[in-house]
């Protein structure tokens, strides 16, 4: 539920309420009717019970997350640097210490803040929807629009958005958000009860529990606040993100870099007092600011703000991430399993064809003249189709309910058939759900002109064998003998290998009561005939699945239809060729574990047909054991486990039930499958660019470290080449803004043509250190050692001359150490453009393509020109403005920086070229063995 405010829910109640007064009593309270509210009077109730929505509790508490980044262990580490400086008298680098604290702790927290928005904005992209009767029409709204006495629907996967009393139908409902049970427990309006707890009542259901079956109606008798679930105060608070494998990964290594800090400066004491001649007092001063500059402070912050940027962007495609860390996840995925209704094809189907004894009929919907001929025959065709069915075609805003059903009753009504749903509700006596294990529903429905009768509708595989008779061309049952049934199966099979879904209608009349078990209901049934309809493939999903095969992303098909209906859509949207090895659900249950594993091993392209949401659970969890990162669709309630089991749970937004909503961590507000596709892709992209910014950041540790270095290991002979508060303002101005707008790097070339990141691979790997620590960061170091001892050496310095205040050589040794603090920015320049790509040339992504980085860069250039500039600033960073001549000499740092960067690549290029053609010339033929499953070829 969405976590508003709302001030009104808590100053009214519908008063002198018990939702356990009998119904019409109940009704008659809450000044409504069986048939609902009008909307002019539920607008009139908004306004007097508020929105249907629980209030945020205490809101953000920014004074506490602002005080954590102060108090988190590296800025603790800062903190000890700066008492140590107070207390051995350093005041002005320790000022620059805590400046530093300051600046990183508001920094870190206005991006905590942004990057809490950015996913608490998500809520605002899939409002829970709410059925309700209004005005006599049933409509989806808004669940905070809902207020008391409103007539609302409960179906099967559906989220109870209020408190709700049963009038009629009976569900199943899963408590356990209330009541931590989670075995479902019923819940029917014929089961009235008084005087037992009100959780317990079984005509009452709750807000925040789901409904897992059944279809029932009942009227809301409390909303927002009243609710139960309002009354539990805790459960509006907001649970505490766990951090992501990823910023778990980075916190470890800041802390291994700040342990490395820690040791490198108190190594530097002894080395600057024994062979420096330092004091012990200066020695303690440069090991306390050299720590500070290199904790890497700034850099969880900005993996947090950069996963939260990749999750808002996504969340504008169609892709809703729940999770931070789930973009990481996606980045790895390397398994879809994805089902094929709605999200390989499009969730509209349409009847192409019928079958009878007679033979196929073919039809046309968009052909107004199709008028089809009237039979005995066909007139009962029409009527189980239009009777077994809950869509709806009359509604203005277009064909409500299930796409199959949509079609089938679309079907009816070319036949002529009564498709009225208020004429099927006065008929139906009873129904049996469509249960997707049995891939059957029926109903009991009566006659004008004769005894009670069975309409059932589903999978062939499921309606045959209960059949019995076949109705003849007058509209009479004939035996279905060993022939008629094979006649009937190929007819099933050609329209199957059209990609048609087909569905086998058939009849019973009944002679007493309605039968209540299933069982006895749906037996000795008299076939009537086959309705074929087609979902036509999404537009883009070939596109998407060819990047998938590039992007080494395996797919593989797990739906409940037809085994050649599946591979007849798999292999016109590239899935697979034209024979996969198709696993029906007969022979999945057949399979062990370890068969199961091995078969998917074996096999590179399979589809799992007349596949239960159990089988999903299996198929995930095999996957996973093999090492593979599965994302994993669905959308019934009984897909919950598998979608909490995979990787990366995907549900669908528009299709899908609310359960399977809440279990997935992804859902496609547009049910595509390209953007399971698209959302792979960004997750790549931003873990790219995390590793981009860590080189980045890594990069400055020898630039910085090294000029102590020299001045401790020559003895004092050659002067500090770049003093504690420059390496500071360095920190400062330099690292932050660019790290940043790193983050906002368009995706890579190539992207989505190499094979995923395997699920162990963590994300700072050696080379990445290489590149930074000894590549980047030395060529830095000898270019800004370089202007240092050009400008000392022109001034006539030899080592070992003094250099200090009063010295002739001083303001030469200002002007140097100034060329050391601008070398070192105009090669982090060149760092920047360099790391904007691993593995391909910058031409390609484009030199200007990231203006966020072109600003950053801008900020940084006149935060140092403020810094070499400001004369006020001069006294305190001993910074002296260098001549223009001795700027020029920086101008091609960041060239230099970057074009060896260029030629790495470029010749690491050149290698995995090379390396890729001697694999393809020796590639194996992939050759599968079998393992014991039949493949199932379509039929040309
Ligand atoms: P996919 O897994 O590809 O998305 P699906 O989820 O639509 O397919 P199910 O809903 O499990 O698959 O349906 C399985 C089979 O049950 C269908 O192939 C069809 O034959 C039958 N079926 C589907 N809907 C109905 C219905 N409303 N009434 C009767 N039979 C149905």
């Amino acid at each position: 539920m969405e976590v508003v405010r709302s001030q009104h829910a808590e100053r009214v109640r519908p008063t002198g309420l018990d939702p356990e007064e009998a119904a019409d009593r109940l009704l008659r309270d809450l000044h409504s009717g069986r048939s609902g509210l009008t909307s002019t009077e539920a607008g009139r109730r908004l306004l007097q019970y508020g929105p249907n929505a629980l209030r945020k509790r205490g809101g953000r508490q920014w004074p506490a997350e602002l005080g954590r980044q102060f108090t988190h262990p590296l800025a603790l580490l800062l903190w000890l640097a700066a008492g140590l400086l107070l207390v051995v008298g350093s005041h002005v680098v320790a000022a620059a210490v805590l400046l530093i604290i300051v600046l990183n702790a508001a920094f870190s927290f206005v991006q905590e803040v942004q990057a809490g928005r950015a996913v608490e904005a998500l809520a605002k992209y899939l409002p829970q929807r709410a059925k309700v009767d209004r005005d006599g029409i049933v409509r989806e709204i808004d669940a905070t629009e809902l207020v008391p006495g409103d007539i609302v629907l409960i179906e099967e996967g559906d989220r109870i958005a209020a408190d709700i009393r049963l009038l009629a139908g009976a569900i199943e409902v899963d408590l356990s958000a209330l009541t931590g049970e989670s075995v479902p427990a019923l819940r029917s309006a014929a089961m009235a009860d008084v005087n037992v707890p009100l959780l317990s009542a079984h005509d009452l259901v709750f807000s925040g529990t789901s409904c897992t079956g059944g279809q029932a109606r009942g009227v809301v008798f409390a909303t927002g606040m009243m609710t139960e679930i309002g009354r539990i105060a805790a459960l509006s608070e907001r649970v505490k993100p766990e951090p992501s494998p990823l910023e778990r990964q980075v916190r470890r290594v800041a802390w291994l870099i700040a342990a490395v800090s820690v040791l490198l400066a108190l190594s530097f004491i002894p080395v600057a007092t024994l062979a420096a001649h330092l004091t012990l007092i200066d020695s303690l001063v440069f090991a306390a600011g050299l720590l500070a500059g290199m904790v890497p402070e700034g850099l969880l912050p900005v993996i947090t703000l950069a996963l939260a940027v990749a999750v808002r962007s996504l969340a504008g495609r169609g892709a809703l991430v729940k999770r931070l860390s789930a973009v990481e996840t996606l980045g790895s995925t390397d398994v879809i399993c994805t089902d094929k209704t709605g999200t390989l094809t499009q969730n509209r189907m349409t009847p192409t064809a019928v079958w009878t004894i007679l033979g196929r009929v073919d039809i046309d919907v968009d052909d107004a003249r199709t008028r089809l001929s009237s039979s005995p025959l066909y007139d009962s065709l029409a009527r189980i189709a239009a009777r077994c069915n809950n869509s709806r075609l009359d509604q203005e805003s277009g064909p409500v309910g299930d796409p199959t059903e949509v079609a089938v009753l679309t079907a009816a009504r070319m036949f002529g058939a009564d498709t009225d749903i208020a004429h099927r509700e006065a008929h139906r006596r009873w129904q049996f759900h469509f249960d997707p294990e049995l891939e059957l529903m029926s109903t009991v429905d009566d006659r004008d002109d004769g005894p009670l009768i069975l309409h059932t509708k589903g999978a062939p595989e499921a309606v045959l064998p209960r059949c019995t008779t076949i109705l003849d061309a007058h509209g009479r049952p004939a035996p279905l003998d060993g022939e008629q049934r094979t006649r009937t199966e190929d007819a099933v099979n050609a329209f199957a290998a059209e990609g048609l879904r087909v569905l086998a209608l058939a009849q019973r009349e009944l002679s007493g009561p309605p039968p209540h078990r299933r069982d006895d209901a749906e037996r000795d049934l008299c076939l009537t005939g086959l309705i074929a309809m087609l979902a036509p493939p999404r537009p883009g999903v070939a596109d998407a699945v060819a990047r998938c095969r590039a992007a080494g992303i395996r797919i593989i098909v797990i739906t409940g239809d037809h085994p050649l209906t599946a591979a007849a859509i798999a292999e016109s949207v590239g899935i697979t060729g034209p024979h996969p090895a198709v696993v029906t659900g007969e022979q999945f249950d057949r399979l062990g574990e370890n068969e199961l594993a091995a078969l998917m091993r074996a096999q590179p392209e399979i589809i799992f047909a007349r596949a239960t949401p159990e089988a999903k659970l299996h198929i995930a969890e095999a996957l996973h054991r093999d090492g593979h990162v599965v994302a994993m669709t669905g959308d019934g309630v009984n897909d919950a486990p598998a979608l909490h089991r995979a990787d990366i749970g995907v549900a669908m937004g528009l299709s899908g039930t609310d359960v399977a909503r809440e279990a997935a961590t992804m859902v496609l507000t547009d049910d595509d499958f390209s953007s399971i596709v698209a959302a792979v892709q960004a997750g790549r992209r931003i873990y790219d660019n995390v590793r981009k910014f860590i080189v980045y950041i890594f990069a400055h540790a020898t630039p910085e470290t090294v000029p102590f270095l020299v001045f401790a290991l020559s003895g004092g002979a050659i002067p500090l080449p770049l003093t504690i508060l420059q390496l500071l303002a360095f920190d400062v101005g330099s690292e932050t803004l660019p790290a940043l707008a790193l983050s906002r790097e368009p995706a890579e070339p190539g992207i989505m043509t190499r094979r995923p990141r395997p699920r162990d691979e963590g994300v700072i790997r050696r080379p990445m250190l290489l590149r930074a620590w000894l590549f980047l960061g030395l060529i830095v170091t000898v270019l800004q050692l370089a202007g240092f001892f050009y400008v000392l050496h022109a001034a006539g310095w030899q080592p070992g001359l003094p250099t200090g205040p009063g010295t002739p050589l001083h303001h030469a040794y200002q002007q140097a150490t100034t060329m050391t603090f601008l070398g070192m920015i105009a090669g982090q320049i060149g760092t920047v453009f360099a790391v904007r790509t691993q593995h391909a040339s910058l031409r390609e992504v484009g030199v200007f393509s990231n203006r966020y980085l072109i600003g950053a860069i801008a900020a940084e250039i006149a935060l140092a020109a403020v810094f070499v500039y400001t004369p006020a600033l001069h006294t305190l960073l001993g910074t002296a403005a260098p001549s223009p001549g001795q700027l020029a000499l920086l101008l091609p740092y960041p060239i230099i920086v970057w074009g060896a960067d260029e030629l790495r690549r470029y010749l690491v290029r050149r290698r995995d070229h090379r390396g890729t053609a001697v694999h393809a010339g020796e590639s194996p033929s992939g050759a599968s063995q079998s393992v014991g499953v039949t493949s199932v070829r379509p039929a040309s």
